[in-house]
């Protein structure tokens, strides 16, 4: 049965000790809810991994970079290797999100690199995807979201897709407070499943957990993850109060 994933990412906020307290916060939260049947996964900046890593307990909070460099190491000022990032603890990865798209030019050749990097250093990926509202407005989501895969992750061989998740994030949804309808969400993500099948079987869609992102929260999150394609969220402003992000993994 594939898995049920709620993974926040904490974008470029709180400093190393308010994350620590923040990570404290949901590993306590989380151990009292006996929320098993939920992988949760919190995504920190950079310098915070190694401090919220030794600050969970490793059974109930799994921690994720929020990015990865293109390049295995040298002369990249700046850059932080996904060798780097499996050094700290973390087991997860967030790559492609739209934000890195549209603000640091983010393209497909850059994210195949990316994850190549990220599967050969034993680092799960959580490969984002979505449509801007003109994409969406014109009808044309699905063949947008279908070229965003198919030239990056549908290159890769069937045991390395294995290994990764997926989130949908319409960027028209993300951090705007306009959540996308439970139905464009399953519609999206059933489209996704289906287009993995095709490439990659049945038996593999059926195992892959595909995320969706945008608004989520603890008041639509119960009838979001209600839907048969929906395997989780990924979590912006949401997962930046630890209560509020609870509220989110005990959604199931
Ligand atoms: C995100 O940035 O991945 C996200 C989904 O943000 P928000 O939940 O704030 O919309």
């Amino acid at each position: 049965m594939r898995k049920k994933i709620v993974a926040g990412n904490w974008k470029c906020n709180t400093t190393v000790q308010e994350g620590v307290e923040l990570a404290k916060a949901v590993n306590e939260l989380v151990a009292k809810a006996d929320a098993k049947n939920v992988v949760v996964v919190l995504g920190t900046p950079f310098t915070h991994i190694t401090s919220v890593v030794s600050a969970v307990d490793a059974s109930l909070i799994n921690v994720a970079a929020q990015n990865c460099a293109a390049e295995a190491k040298g002369a990249f000022t700046g850059e932080v290797s996904a060798a780097m990032v499996k050094s700290t603890g973390a087991t997860h990865v967030i790559l492609g999100h739209s934000e890195r798209r549209e603000y640091y030019g983010e393209t497909s050749e850059i994210l195949n690199k990316k994850v190549a990097l990220a599967l050969a250093n034993g680092l799960t990926p959580i490969y984002c995807c979505g449509e801007a509202l003109s994409i969406r407005e014109a009808n044309e989501q699905n063949a947008y979201v279908k070229t965003q895969l198919e030239e990056t992750i549908f290159n890769l061989s069937v045991e390395d897709f294995s290994k990764l998740s997926i989130a949908y994030e319409p960027i028209w949804a993300i951090g705007t407070g306009v959540t996308a309808s439970t139905a464009q969400a399953q519609e999206m993500l059933a489209y996704i499943r289906g287009l993995i099948a095709d490439k990659f079987g049945k038996a593999v869609a059926e195992e892959t957990s595909i995320l969706y992102g945008g608004s989520c929260n603890a008041k639509n999150a119960p009838e979001l993850f209600s839907q048969p394609d929906i395997d989780g969220g990924l979590i912006g402003g949401a997962s930046l109060k630890a209560e509020d992000f609870l509220g989110i993994i005990t959604a199931y």
